[in-house]
């Protein structure tokens, strides 16, 4: 038997959709490894435009753009959620290699769709509620009750398209200030902690998941990841074992991430599933024997997993922007502390809360790494 059979192997193109920092990322290690990347962005100048081979300048859901990336490339794949479904299925459907599929892709998009579906598997989700009406908002509120938060079905992250709401007249304000679309009502879960597990999938089955992380969120936006979480062991092999039923369950081929609420009696709670690396798997770069990049495209590439063993522990900061100009100041200091790298996207416009880039300290005990980690963020300021 033919053991390389279906692996594309360096020196094949390989599509990206999206040229954010993940698809920058990803196509980072990907050259490093040897292949060619074609990305597809509205903005020529994208992060990942900057650094791929070349690009194709198209909105995400143009179907005649996805046809041409898809032509010259080998496999592809994507760097947000937010592309159009059915554009993805009709590139499967003319036999191109999309991973991972439009199947999670589908179940991604439709928050309500997400929370069933995994209420069907049996993976604890919070408790939710569809609201479509006035009258869904009263019933919500009756039987889950405040606080509350309410998200959009469509096109929420990080955060947008969502809010907490105390009492009834909070709940009526935000559904007519979004224009009353389909709502989840969710109970707003007492969670200790928020932890993530990133993982991969590739095309033979094989399954490999990196430690459990905490996250920490500000503004629903990640702030820090601490890797490994200071949680007890089941908790741990729960997380995993979760992670593996859904990739194996939607046949999921590539990185993907789990976000849990952990409840003070140890139990956990999907929040959400992103088919793709994820930023709370930044730190993989350097504390992984393998990041979550390059196991993204052996993972796609039909390759084997590598390592996804932590060398160190680690904390991420995210950079984020605010709009007091474009200059960050103090990375001579930050840059300075012993176990620090620095990756900066190459956005040009710095944004209020947009991800500008973001840094890693490596140390041997985590306790130490979150300690440097907060005095490292204070250093920089934006001018
Ligand atoms: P999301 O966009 O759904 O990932 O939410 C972003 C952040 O909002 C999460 O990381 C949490 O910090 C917070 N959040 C979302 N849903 C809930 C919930 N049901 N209970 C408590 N906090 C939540």
């Amino acid at each position: 038997m033919d053991k390389t059979k279906g692996m594309i192997f360096p020196g094949e193109r390989i599509g990206i959709i999206g040229g954010g920092q993940l698809g920058r990322m990803m196509a980072l290690s990907a050259k490093r490894m040897g292949y060619f990347v074609t990305v597809l962005d509205p903005d020529a100048d994208s992060p990942c435009a900057q650094v791929a081979d070349h690009k194709i300048v198209a909105d995400y859901n143009d179907a005649a753009a996805l046809g041409r990336l898809a032509d010259i490339c080998r496999v592809v794949t994507y760097e947000f959620e937010n592309i159009d479904v059915k554009a993805v299925e009709a590139l499967e459907l003319n036999n191109y290699l999309v991973r991972p599929s439009s199947r999670l892709l589908k179940l991604k998009q439709n928050r309500l769709f997400e929370k069933e579906t995994l209420k069907q598997m049996r993976i604890p989700v919070p408790e939710f509620r569809k609201v479509a009406s006035e009258e869904d908002l009263d019933q919500a509120a009756e039987s889950i009750g405040f606080p509350a938060v309410l998200k959009t079905t469509y096109g929420g992250y990080d955060g947008k398209g969502q809010g907490i709401v105390n009492d009834a007249s909070e709940a009526y304000e935000f559904f007519k200030k979004l224009g009353s679309p389909l709502l989840i009502w969710e109970k707003k879960v007492p969670f200790v902690k928020e932890l993530g597990i990133v993982a991969a999938r590739n095309s033979g089955g094989e399954f490999t998941a990196y430690p459990v992380t905490e996250n920490i969120h500000s503004f629903n936006i990640l702030n820090k990841t601490i890797a490994p979480a200071d949680i007890p062991k089941d908790v741990k092999f729960k997380a995993m074992r979760i992670a593996r039923r859904v990739a194996e369950a939607f046949d999921l081929i590539g990185v993907f991430c789990v976000e849990f609420f952990l409840l003070e009696n140890g139990n956990l709670l999907i929040n959400e599933i992103a088919p793709r690396p994820h930023n709370s798997g930044h730190y993989t770069i350097e504390a992984s024997l393998t990041s979550q990049f390059e196991q993204h495209i052996r993972a796609i590439c039909g390759l084997p997993l590598g390592s996804a063993v932590l060398r160190s522990p680690a904390v991420m900061v995210n950079i984020l922007g605010n709009n007091k100009g474009n200059n960050l100041k103090g990375l001579e200091k930050l840059l300075d502390l012993p176990g620090v790298s620095l990756h900066m996207y190459g956005k040009k416009n710095n944004g209020p809360r947009r991800k500008m880039g973001h840094f890693t300290v490596l140390e041997n005990q985590a306790k130490t790494a979150i300690r440097v980690a907060n005095s490292a963020a204070k250093m920089l300021r934006w001018d």
